[in-house]
């Protein structure tokens, strides 16, 4: 906290700790002043005379709690300019750290768990604990401060003070520690009460969870996960409440000690009245101080778990960037001749088994490369590797003969326009949604924009928003209007063919498209053969006949390839989807009375 606090502002960080110091340092000289002007008025006869030799003295008291006053608001003016300076650099630092990471980090469940954590409590974590050190150090100075004017004006006193604090003191540490043991263990807890309240109270759940009538089910959970973590916080916070009140009679205790030791040494004149009215003071001041410094201690204890949680998600991603950097990679070279994929295999993180095992094939430039293959096969995988988006565990993907183990993954990632199969909905505009496509390009460049929305039918989803492509996609804001899902899939198409890229990914490109939009992304797949390479996932066998190439996968392995006709007559395992889904094709034709068609 204290590094990041620098680094937003080395002034306002000395700023803050100075001015602390000289309000404390200022306010033990006015409460020793005001001693020994109480002493002399009290011990003189000549109460007026006295008063008036004091005036000079009182004024000097006077002028050190205003020093003290005024330090203390540039102290807080410091500790506002700090907090929401440290949370903006904490984000961006964050924010940075994330956008640099890569793909197969999003899979690795530790890291992404801690990076939510991070991103979700890290953040106003450090903002509030640069706000509750600020104020822990203030108190803590200002306690070190009352023990000295208390030790000044006897030393026993001063063995008195610390027997009336340290107890409660320590009592607060403790009830701290244990707060801070059980929010870490009952983590796991609260995140699962978490999960089930979104899926009660968010929007996207929210059509399934009614349609399914599960309310009343999830509620039950919810309450029995909420009521077990009850059940620990009061147990908890009857435990802290016995080692506070441990701690409290003990101080009191030593509250007794202390005023009885201030008789006696007032009585024994070892100390002047002033001196003990002074000490009152002082040790009220002082339990004030210890009070406010064990409740900002409390706070902090609560803070450092999230902002240890948010330094183990930055060291471990900033070790990650360095490994990556270590490669020193050159640029991939502009595809011109083949992709080449040779012995293959690929395990996501934390998985037993491999997701892809021994792949060979070859993409010639220009062609068409489709994979076929049922769920879960390996079909998005394999689109992602070659996308440059995975790295194989075995074996090597080479472009024109160069490895991309060997070179910068971004380079790899600019040739390339993906449609995934389940696109992103930018909150842009309708427009910036396709042109992001480009994010290079300062201006769109307007026929291209106008030509790919004719290609993939988003002409007709923009012609329909309230302000055409300026309208915002983001029902969040006001204005924003919402797409339906094929209407977003049309957005992804028109993006994917406005980047323009020499390598096309499309994974179920039109699984959510309606036969209109879908004869239209086929035609424009068909217009790219031969100058791009379109790599094509999809369930709709009929659609890949005009491939160059069928890969048909299964458990992860190519078990077939050639081209339609090939397959076809092989009568494996394609053969035997291509009936299947030509029988459906039948059935469904039948019903509605039509000849069937595939
Ligand atoms: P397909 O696209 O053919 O339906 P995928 O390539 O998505 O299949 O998945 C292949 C296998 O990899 C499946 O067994 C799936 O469970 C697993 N898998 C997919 N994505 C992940 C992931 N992010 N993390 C772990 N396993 C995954």
């Amino acid at each position: 906290t204290v590094g990041i606090a620098w680094r937003c502002s080395p002034i306002a960080t000395s700023v803050l700790v100075a001015l602390q110091l000289v309000s404390a340092a200022v306010t033990a000289f006015g409460l020793l002043g005001f001693a020994q002007v109480l002493t002399g008025v009290l011990e003189s006869t000549d109460t007026t005379g006295q008063l008036l030799a004091a005036l000079p003295a009182l004024a000097t008291v006077a002028g050190c709690y205003a020093l003290a006053g005024l330090a203390t608001v540039g102290a807080d003016a410091a500790q506002a300019r700090l907090a929401p300076g440290v949370r903006r650099l904490a984000e961006d630092a964050l924010v940075t750290a994330t956008a640099d990471t890569e793909l197969i980090d999003f899979d690795d469940a530790g890291f992404y768990d801690a990076l939510v954590r991070a991103r979700d409590r890290g953040v106003d974590a450090l903002g509030r604990a640069v706000i509750q050190l600020a104020r822990l150090c203030a108190a803590s100075i200002s306690l070190l401060a009352m023990g000295s004017v208390v030790g000044t004006l006897h030393p026993l006193l001063l063995l008195a003070l610390l027997a009336s604090v340290l107890p409660s003191g320590w009592a607060t540490v403790r009830a701290a520690r244990m707060g801070y043991s059980m929010v870490l263990r009952t983590m796991p807890t609260r995140r699962r009460m978490g999960q089930l309240r979104d899926l009660l109270t968010e929007r996207e759940p929210a059509a399934e969870v009614r349609s399914y009538t599960a309310q009343a089910a999830l509620l039950g959970r919810y309450r029995d996960v909420a009521a077990r973590l009850e059940r620990i916080e009061v147990r908890l916070g009857l435990r802290q409440n016995w080692v506070d009140t441990f701690g409290r009679s003990l101080s009191g205790v030593g509250m007794a000690v202390a005023y009885g030791l201030l008789v006696w040494l007032v009585m024994a004149g070892a100390v002047a009245v002033g001196g003990a009215a002074a000490m009152l003071v002082a040790i009220q001041a002082a339990r004030s101080s210890l009070a406010q410094a064990a409740y900002m201690m409390n706070l902090l204890y609560e803070q450092s778990l999230y902002v240890k949680d948010y330094g183990a998600f930055r060291r471990e991603a900033e070790a990650r960037r360095r490994a990556a950097q270590a490669r020193a990679l050159g640029p991939a070279p502009v595809l011109s001749r083949s992709i080449e994929v040779c012995g293959v295999s690929f395990r996501y993180p934390g998985a037993d088994v491999d997701a892809l095992r021994d792949i060979d094939l070859t993409i010639p430039r220009g062609k068409v490369l489709a994979l076929v293959g049922e769920n879960g096969s390996g079909k998005s995988t394999l689109a992602k590797l070659l996308a440059g988006l995975y790295r194989p565990r075995v074996g090597t993907i080479r472009w024109d003969g160069v490895d991309l183990a060997m070179t910068d993954p971004d380079s790899v990632r600019s040739q390339i326009a993906l449609v995934p199969q389940r696109s992103t909905n930018w909150p842009l505009t309708a427009e910036q949604n396709i042109t992001i496509g480009r994010p290079y390009e300062s201006e769109p460049d307007r026929d291209r924009l106008a030509e790919v929305a004719a290609e993939s039918g988003a002409d007709s989803v923009i012609a329909g928003l309230s302000a055409g492509g300026d309208t915002l996609l983001s029902k969040e804001f006001r204005g924003g209007a919402e797409l339906s899902t094929g209407q977003w899939q049309r957005l992804a198409m028109a993006r994917a063919l406005y980047r323009d890229a020499p390598v096309l990914i499309c994974d179920e490109p039109t699984a959510p498209l309606d036969a209109r939009a879908e004869a239209l992304v086929y035609d424009a797949l068909r217009r790219l053969a031969g100058g791009r390479t379109v790599i094509l996932i999809t369930h709709r066998l009929a659609s890949v006949r005009m491939a160059d190439q069928i890969i048909v996968l299964a458990d992860g392995r190519i078990v077939e390839r050639g081209r339609h006709e090939e397959l076809v007559n092989a009568a494996g395992h394609y053969a035997e989807l291509y009936a299947l889904q030509a029988s459906l094709s039948a059935d469904v034709a039948s019903v509605a009375g039509a000849p069937p068609s595939l």
